[in-house]
């Protein structure tokens, strides 16, 4: 399937876990590329690994959460590309904490880089994405559908996030622009290897946000990004799709 043939993607997160895999599935379609985050070596090892898959792709190395940057991202996709068709938002930190012991920091991080930074990027791409009557793909989680123990910030900006696409998708569906959110659960990246568990949890709570079949990884999520961004996904607006292995079900 070439289905972004002459299309153009700006993916955020695009150095790892289900970001890269996106990235990776979107070039083996036939897209272009604006690649962004804030990790340089990741970053240079997915555009690599797109130019192999024949696409055209470009990088900014960019924290979603800083207007500034994230404006000159968008820039950066307009003058290599010339155009922009399909935002992919990404990027997104996770802290698995006691909702007493959070610290406001770590709340005010994770609300600004998971929802503020959605928020951003989508402002900044409107106007193109108006253009050419494009989409946008953000990433929620099951966390926003169903509570989460331990993920009291992350689950209220996957929440956020939520709320924002459905806004998106309602304000702008006569312009010709659809916004979706994709909700994985427990999907085999970094960020699930890596993050951290407040000193014994009840591991009966942690069970909940189990898959129901078996651990997978982040192509699982990409193989959704790409339909839900293609023509496939023409009158899907405002949705939100779980890829949680029947965890919520
Ligand atoms: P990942 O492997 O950690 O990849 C996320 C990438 O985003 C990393 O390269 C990360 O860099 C980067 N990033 C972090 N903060 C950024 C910022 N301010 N600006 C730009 N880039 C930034 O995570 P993943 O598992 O692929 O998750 C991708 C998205 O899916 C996230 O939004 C996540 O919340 C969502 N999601 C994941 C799961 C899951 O089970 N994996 C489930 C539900 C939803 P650093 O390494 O420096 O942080």
């Amino acid at each position: 399937m070439r289905r972004f043939e002459d299309k153009i993607a700006l993916v955020t997160g695009a150095a790892s876990g289900i970001g890269r895999a996106t990235a990776e599935r979107l070039a083996k379609e036939g897209a272009a590329l604006l690649l962004c985050d804030v990790q340089e070596e990741g970053l240079a090892a997915t555009a690599k690994q797109c130019e192999e898959l024949g696409a055209k792709v470009a990088t900014a190395l960019c924290d979603v959460s800083k207007p500034d940057a994230v404006r000159a991202a968008v820039a950066a996709c307009i003058q290599e590309h010339g155009a922009l068709d399909v935002l992919v938002n990404v990027a997104g930190i996770l802290s698995l904490e006691r909702t007493e012991e959070v610290h406001l920091e770590t709340w005010e991080r994770i609300l600004s880089v998971n929802l503020t930074g959605t928020f951003l990027m989508c402002q900044a791409a409107l106007p193109y994405l108006l253009e050419r009557g494009g989409n946008i793909v953000n990433l929620s989680s099951t966390s926003a559908l169903g509570g989460m123990a331990y993920g009291a910030a992350y689950g209220a900006s996957k929440g956020g996030v939520l709320a924002l696409t459905r806004t998106l998708a309602v304000e702008y569906a006569k312009r010709g622009v659809r916004a979706n959110a994709i909700c994985p659960g427990s999907i085999k990246t970094p960020m699930t290897t890596r993050s951290g568990l407040p000193e014994d949890p009840d591991w009966k709570l942690l069970q909940r946000a189990m898959p129901l079949d078996e651990p997978r990884g982040p192509e699982t999520v990409a193989s959704v990004i790409a339909m839900i961004a293609s023509e496939d996904g023409a009158h899907i607006n405002g949705e939100s799709i779980r890829v949680d292995g029947g965890t919520l079900s």
